[in-house]
């Protein structure tokens, strides 16, 4: 059973050329979950969708065809377009993250050695760590002052700009270090980002007695030019991401290198079928696009604290259901593609997958019945009866789609946010798109897969319905 390259069945190459250059603006703008929120509200908000916060203070009820979103404490969107039937029938939702691995700046940071002064991280997610060394890097965050104001830095982005390296051990003394395995050949306490390399000039006031000089022309250039003391790291959320722009890759140019594809190549697409669905829904659609999915869905902003489920009840009442039983009803009739991007097959590596159930590039949107590891543990594992629709649906709406596992069985795996949709007794299925080089500061993707995805999102809000049970 083979499936074939999506690339042959190609009707509208313009249309996959356009999108990519669309998605390629937002990765590059969006390189944290913060940004990724902002360009999502603010999209959202140009497509008519009206701010839930509104709505409820208003008390305005929402009526079919009625386009909402909630912006998340800035880091996860939920937004909603009202359908004809009760939401009680349950939604067709898509999900996806907008997290990425990345380095984050710890609380205590800033600290000079060898007269070259440092910002010292925390890693997110799961990286190979000596893949962020001797590479170009931003920094991008906010810093909270006491008193409530934000600065927002976006610093390594522009050309102009000065960009950041954390160093590596040069090959001529690199004889212990390469003995290593890969797991210990960069530490996680040295990945230290460098800021700095000049000592401050010397006043006569301070009687030459000001130590670590570097440090202090560093405090003195963050008070200067963007009013932060030091102590203001304190409440700061300051993400260390590869430096640049996504781009076109290969000679045909039908790859995009960029950061950030896990998650956002779902993301953006899932956010964008429902931004462009036309008309009104027989059912409510819904896109979530959450935080934390990198760190194991944990905190307020993840996929396993209740924000969700708490911003549709209040949908839901602003439609005029209410109570714990339609806010149950509406959770476990639903319908989920939990978007999440897929080990692409690399030939390199051949050894790591089963080249019948692996997915590659360039073969579509990519399925994934369970996720997990070692025995299906922590995975989702769809219903037959729900893939069955799902084929149907992808087969009507002419999408390229694969299936696959993630990797040879027994080597390892991952999770998804699927299984915490799950919980609430509604249909979900892993989804998304084959990635080479997963969680390395750039990965790649296939524009047509990108695209499929878009397409696959599109036939799913239009047609998924209730199951049977
Ligand atoms: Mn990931
Ligand atoms: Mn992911």
């Amino acid at each position: 059973m083979e499936r074939p390259n999506a690339w042959k069945k190609i009707k509208n190459k313009d249309a996959v050329l356009q999108f990519s250059e669309e998605y390629k603006t937002f990765l590059s703008e969006g390189k944290t979950e913060r940004e990724c929120t902002e360009l999502g509200c603010a999209a959202l908000a140009k497509a008519g969708f009206k701010e839930l916060k509104t709505c409820i203070r208003s008390g305005e009820p929402l009526k079919a065809g009625d386009k909402v979103y909630r912006n998340w404490m800035n880091k996860s969107i939920v937004a909603y377009i009202i359908g004809t039937e009760p939401m009680t029938a349950g939604m067709n939702i898509l999900g996806a993250h907008i997290d990425s691995p990345r380095i984050d700046i710890k609380q205590n940071p800033l600290y000079e050695d060898g007269e070259l002064a440092y910002l010292d991280t925390h890693y997110y997610g799961g990286i190979k760590k000596y893949q962020w060394v001797a590479i170009p890097l931003a920094i991008h965050g906010v810093v909270v002052k006491k008193n409530g104001e934000k600065i927002v830095l976006n610093i390594g982005e522009n050309q102009e700009d000065p960009v950041f390296c954390i160093s590596d051990l040069l090959p001529h003394l690199a004889q212990e270090q390469m003995t290593q395995t890969g797991a210990k050949l960069i530490e996680g306490e040295n990945l230290n980002l460098i800021i700095g390399g000049e000592p401050i000039e010397e006043t006569e006031e301070d009687g030459n007695k000001k130590k670590e000089l570097v440090k202090e022309k560093i405090i003195a250039i963050l008070k200067e030019k963007y009013a932060i003391e030091e102590e203001d790291f304190l409440s700061a959320e300051l993400e260390i991401v590869p430096a640049g722009a996504a781009r076109d890759m290969g000679l045909d140019r039908s790859m995009i290198l960029g950061y950030g594809h896990d998650d956002r190549s779902c993301a953006y697409p899932s956010l964008r079928a429902l931004m462009d669905y036309r008309g009104v829904p027989k059912y409510t659609l819904c896109a979530v696009l959450t935080d934390k999915e990198e760190i194991g869905s944990v905190g307020a902003t993840g996929m396993a604290s209740n924000y969700f489920e708490n911003i549709t009840a209040e949908v839901l009442a602003l439609t005029g259901e209410q109570g714990e039983i339609a806010l149950r009803r509406t959770l476990t009739n639903s319908r989920m593609l939990s978007s999440d991007v897929s080990a692409g097959f690399d030939p390199d590596f051949a050894s790591a997958f089963e080249k019948k159930n692996a997915a590659y590039l360039g073969h579509g949107i990519c399925f994934n019945k369970y996720t997990g590891s070692r025995g299906k543990s922590g995975s989702n594992d769809a219903n037959a009866e729900y893939i069955a629709q799902i084929r149907r649906i992808m087969d009507e709406g002419e999408v390229s789609f694969q299936t696959a596992e993630l990797g040879r069985v027994d080597l390892g795996g991952g999770g998804t946010i699927a299984y915490l949709c799950a919980k609430y007794g509604m249909n979900v299925i892993d989804s998304g798109i084959p990635v080479l080089s997963m969680h390395a500061p750039w990965e790649i993707i296939s524009k047509i897969d990108l695209y499929e995805a878009y397409r696959c999102y599109c036939a799913f809000l239009n047609g998924a319905q209730p199951c049977d049970d």
